[in-house]
């Protein structure tokens, strides 16, 4: 769906002809049908990544109710197809906004970044396939992946002969619970970037924002690589 401005997400009703909100004519209430707005817009919100997460809450709730395709099955076919609609892009603006990384992700999106989905893919492919060394390897991670690839290599050939080295589960089990910490240190990190986003959006410095931006981007691909290799960790020690 192309996204529009919310300034246009309001016209005709299709039923009384007032105007209407994005989601219900405001003047007879009745079920209108999906606009292109954004994730932010449909609840409202303000495109910013510091989100009011009660008033999020709040909009979800009411409008899942207000929504609920129970309410229009006598009503036109129309608008049962339309609450149908309007109850699933509710749903998908909600998980995406509620989920820090999502929602991170998501405006990165609006803003034109295209995230490593390709490299998401290479990395679901290089799994598949027992590799994770084709991914570029977070600077400051060198030393912590070149050793915890060694000991994986190592228990995965234990595994393999049968044997057991309970000492050699522990160290990858505490390098897991290591790469874990490091995971929730970048969400904390990312978190700081929001504060700068939001404040830096308002003041319109360009170059201010690509800066933000671009600290995100590589923020939540460093995180991404961490996710991954404990993944990576998990399907070897659960072989
Ligand atoms: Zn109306």
């Amino acid at each position: 769906m192309e996204v529009s401005n919310p300034a246009e997400a309001t016209s005709a009703c299709w039923s009384c002809g007032e105007m209407r909100a994005v989601h219900f004519c405001t003047a007879c209430g009745k079920v209108q049908p999906p606009k292109p707005v954004d994730y932010f817009s449909f609840f409202g919100l303000p495109r910013k990544l510091n989100v009011d997460m009660g008033a999020l809450e709040r909009e979800f709730y009411e409008l899942s109710r207000k929504l609920h395709p129970d309410l229009y099955i006598r009503g036109q076919e129309r608008e049962q197809a339309w609450s149908l609609e309007q109850s699933s892009l509710l749903n998908d603006a909600y998980r995406t906004l509620k989920d820090p990384i999502k929602r991170t992700e998501y405006l990165l999106r609006l803003e034109g970044v295209e995230l490593e989905e390709q490299s998401k893919m290479a990395t679901e492919k290089a799994r598949a396939s027992g590799e994770i060394k084709k991914q570029v390897v977070p600077a400051d991670l060198l030393e912590e992946v070149f050793e915890l690839n060694l000991q994986l290599e190592e228990l995965r050939m234990q595994k393999k002969m049968g044997e057991d080295d309970p000492a050699l589960i522990e160290e990858v089990g505490k390098q897991k619970l290591a790469l874990e910490a490091k995971s929730e240190a970048l969400l904390d990190e990312l978190k700081g970037y929001w504060r700068e986003w939001d404040e830096i959006e308002a003041s319109g410095d360009a170059d201010g924002r690509r800066k933000v931006r671009d600290k995100m981007v590589d923020l939540l691909n460093r995180r991404n690589y961490v996710r991954n290799l404990v993944k990576t960790v998990e399907e070897v020690m659960e072989d």
